[in-house]
C-alpha cells in the first residue's frame, strides 16, 4: 500500500462520528447496563466514607470544658463564657457550624480525645442562628479567695485520674478528690479577708496561691 494511500485511511478513521467508535460505544454499552453511580437519597440513607468531616459534636460525658478547642480553632468559631454569678458556678462553649472550616483541629487538640467529634452528619439546615449552635456547659470552680474563675470540676477530676498519686502534691487537686470522695466539704468563699497560713490548703487560683506561699 502506497504512503498516500495509508494517508487517506488514517484521515477518513478520524473522521469516524465518535458514535460510531468501538471504544466508545463499548462504554456506552457498560453504561446502560451498570448499576447508577449515585444514590436515591434521601429515600436511601447515605452514609459517608470514613474519615469524613461533618458537624461538629461535644460528648458532654468526654468534654472536661479546658478550652483548649477554643484556642485552637482558626476562624475562632468556638465561644467560651464563664458565669461566675451563676448557681452553681458555670462555663458555657458555644460551637457555630455556620463560621466552621471542618478543619478538624478541635478534635485532633482535645486532650480526652473525645470531647469533640467531626460527625458523619452532613445536613446543616435551619432557620435560625441557634440551629447552626452546638452548646455545652461545665460547673465551674471558683478560688476560694478571689472568687475569679479557676477551672471546670470536671477538668480538674481528669486531672487527678491523669496525675494518679502525683495529683496530691497540689492542694486545689488534692481537695478536688476529697470531695468526690465526700471528705472534704464543700468550697467556702472568704473573699475580702486577709490570706493566712492556713489558707494554703484551700482551692485557689495560682495568684491567690502565690500569696498566701509568700505570706506564711
Ligand atoms: S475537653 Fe475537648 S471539647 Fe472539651 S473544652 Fe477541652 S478541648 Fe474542647
Ligand atoms: S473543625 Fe476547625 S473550624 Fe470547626 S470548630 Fe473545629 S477547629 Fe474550629
Amino acid at each position: 500500500m502506497g504512503a498516500g494511500k495509508k494517508k487517506e485511511k488514517k484521515k477518513s478513521r478520524l473522521l469516524l462520528p465518535s458514535l460510531f467508535q468501538p471504544r466508545v460505544l463499548l462504554q456506552a454499552l457498560r453504561a446502560i447496563f451498570s448499576p447508577p453511580y449515585t444514590t436515591k437519597y434521601p429515600d436511601e440513607p447515605y452514609t459517608p466514607p470514613p474519615g469524613f468531616r461533618g458537624r461538629v459534636r461535644f460528648d458532654a460525658a468526654a468534654c472536661i470544658g479546658c478550652g483548649a478547642c477554643v484556642e485552637v480553632c482558626p476562624p475562632k468559631c468556638i465561644d467560651m463564657m464563664d458565669d461566675t454569678a451563676a448557681s452553681p458556678p458555670k462555663r458555657e462553649l458555644i460551637q457555630h457550624a455556620d463560621a466552621c472550616i471542618w478543619c478538624g483541629q478541635c478534635e485532633r487538640y482535645c486532650p480526652t480525645g473525645e470531647g469533640i467529634t467531626l460527625t458523619s452528619e452532613f445536613v446543616e439546615v435551619g432557620f435560625r442562628l441557634e440551629d447552626f449552635e452546638e452548646r455545652i456547659e461545665k460547673e465551674l470552680l471558683l478560688c476560694e479567695i478571689c472568687g475569679e474563675s479557676l477551672a471546670p470540676v470536671d477538668q480538674l477530676r481528669w486531672l487527678v485520674r491523669e496525675l494518679g498519686p502525683l495529683a496530691y502534691a497540689n492542694p486545689t487537686l488534692m481537695l478536688t478528690a476529697g470531695r468526690d470522695l465526700s471528705v472534704v466539704g464543700e468550697p467556702v468563699q472568704t473573699q475580702g479577708e486577709s490570706v493566712q497560713r492556713a489558707d494554703r490548703l484551700r482551692i485557689q487560683c495560682p495568684r491567690c496561691r502565690r500569696a498566701t506561699a509568700l505570706n506564711a
